[in-house]
């Protein structure tokens, strides 16, 4: 079983495939998208493969496919089956944007994907476009439509962010009254490829009394072990409602996950710079062991939390950090 140097145990995975989108979240990257990386430095599939099986053995059970949007990336598809057919996963899904995941469910249900992350943060047609600078809210909730009908949990990952979408915040919660689905509100986080100064307005407080507001009987319910998300039940609901700290940095204590950068670096904290590239190790010509070693060593080197690992980070390094190459 991996563990840091807390003793925390490692089990969950977020991997990031690309770093390419065929959106432009304000959030998450500028208007021009990123200076996307060369091909030779993403991980092909078989690296990523291989790079899953050594975690697989060494306990981790849940990984998340992400990006960039993954399902830009040519053949995600059958690397989605190759690595389904592994074995030892207790759970494989991804986070998409929810423009072409739609055309791929009947996929997602054969190869055990049991639950899928789609953001969007707005039902409106307008405020949608002036978030991710692109046209498709059809096709998301198209998207959504289509995983619930094949009985694929929907988690929504809304980001709240001060004179964009408040005003949308009580409408998505409003969809759990009639949907079976998890709407999350995320904290926005200051990794936006360097567009402008993340101000935390709306952080979970704000956002909980928001929504207690107008849902007073909003109760809290049990959060699953690990979980990031504040999870809330509005009775006579068929969802809920989770608030996601992720700049006040709340769950760190508890954290389970590392990710896996596009190129291949490992992060062991989203807010820390990583300090193994395992495609480069494996290029290098590492056997097993040797990347063995060095993923244990990473993990010893993990910090205690966010703020600490931000300290590691370069200033100018973080500040033109986006989550589509750090994987969100
Ligand atoms: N393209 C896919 C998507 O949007 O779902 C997967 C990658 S995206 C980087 C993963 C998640 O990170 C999305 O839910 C997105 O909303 C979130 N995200 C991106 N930038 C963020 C930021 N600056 N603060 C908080 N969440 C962010
Ligand atoms: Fe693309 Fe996801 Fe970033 Fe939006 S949040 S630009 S969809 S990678």
């Amino acid at each position: 079983m991996l563990r840091d140097k807390q003793g925390r145990k490692i089990n969950y995975l977020r991997l990031a495939v690309t770093d390419r989108c065929n959106l432009r979240c304000t959030y998450c990257m500028p208007a021009e998208g990123l200076d996307w990386l060369p091909r030779k430095e993403l991980m092909t599939y078989e690296e990523m493969l291989r790079i899953c099986s050594l975690f697989i053995a060494m306990g981790v059970d849940k990984i998340r496919i992400t990006g960039g949007e993954p399902l830009v990336r040519r053949d995600l598809l059958p690397f989605l089956y190759h690595l389904s057919a592994i074995g030892g996963l207790k759970e494989l899904t991804l986070t998409t944007n929810g423009l072409l995941a739609g055309n791929f469910v009947s996929d997602f249900k054969a190869m055990g994907i049991t639950s899928v992350n789609l953001s969007l943060d707005t039902l409106d047609k307008g405020r949608f476009f002036r978030i991710t600078r692109r046209e498709g809210l059809d096709d998301v909730l198209a998207t959504m439509d289509k995983l619930l009908e094949n009985d694929i949990n929907v988690k929504i990952n809304t980001v709240v962010m001060a004179n964009q979408n408040i005003a949308d915040i009580i409408p998505l919660v409003r969809l759990t009254e009639q949907l079976p689905i998890s709407v999350r509100f995320i904290e926005e986080m200051p990794f936006n490829g360097g567009t402008h100064q993340v101000t935390l307005d709306w952080d979970h407080s704000r956002i909980l009394e928001h929504i207690q507001a107008q849902f007073p009987a909003m109760e809290k319910i049990p959060d699953a072990p690990y979980s990031t998300a504040y999870n809330y039940r509005i009775p006579g609901h068929k969802g809920n409602v989770g608030i996601i700290a992720a700049y006040s940095r709340l769950f760190c204590g508890s954290c389970n996950r590392i990710r896996i950068t596009s190129t291949g670096v490992l992060r062991t904290c989203l807010y820390a710079s990583g300090s193994l590239n395992l495609k480069e190790a494996i290029r290098e010509g590492c056997t097993d062991t040797d990347l063995r070693n060095r993923i244990t060593d990473a993990l010893l080197k993990r910090p205690k939390d966010g703020w600490e690992a931000q300290d590691t980070l370069v200033a100018q390094h973080r500040e033109q950090e986006s989550m589509a190459t750090i994987g969100g």
